[in-house]
């Protein structure tokens, strides 16, 4: 479990370093996207059997893929990227940019209701956590170094998606 963990934040290492022992303890530590109250909750035995390993490492416990690994960097088609969690509506193609980090980034949600914030001081500086309101699933993080009209970068963990096409072609995992 271990082993599998450290791969999956191997991409957050550089910085985990720089916070030392303790922010790498803290970043395999608690699942603070489920805290409060969301529509959709399940317990964390339920969630493991609906998600895959990676998905709940991200999702449940506010990991962070490696950049670049996600199929969804290369998604341009039109179409609707959902909840991995609830499939809740989360962001529009329409909305979705070329970052160059690595990960799925997008200028703003499909609508104000569709995720939410919270505080993540994980690191040595605070950042925005952004997750999904309906279930609360730890998504990624929202930078003020966007592109216009928001100006606000919603870096987000592909496999924390999953993309509807709206062709209505098969959805794609991210
Ligand atoms: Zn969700």
């Amino acid at each position: 479990m271990l082993s599998r963990r450290q791969m999956l934040f191997g991409g957050a290492s550089a910085v985990a370093v720089l916070a030392g022992s303790a922010g790498l303890v803290s970043i395999f530590g608690r699942a603070d996207a489920a805290d409060g109250d969301f529509p959709v909750t399940m317990t964390p035995e339920e969630w493991k059997a609906k998600l895959t390993s990676q998905q709940y490492a991200v999702l449940r416990e506010a990991g962070t893929e490696r950049a670049y690994t996600s199929p969804l960097n290369e998604e341009k088609r039109a179409g609707t990227f959902h909840c991995a969690g609830c499939d809740n509506a989360l962001y529009s193609s329409d909305t979705k940019y070329e970052s160059g980090t690595g990960w799925p980034s997008f200028y703003q949600p499909v609508d104000d209701g569709a995720v939410a914030t919270s505080v993540d001081y994980k690191l040595v500086y605070p950042r925005t956590e952004v997750h999904c309101a309906d279930c609360g699933g730890h998504l990624g993080h929202i930078f003020d170094d966007g592109p216009p009209p928001t100006g606000k970068r919603h870096c987000i963990n592909g496999v924390a998606l999953v993309f509807r096409p709206s062709d209505g072609g098969e959805a794609v995992l991210g």
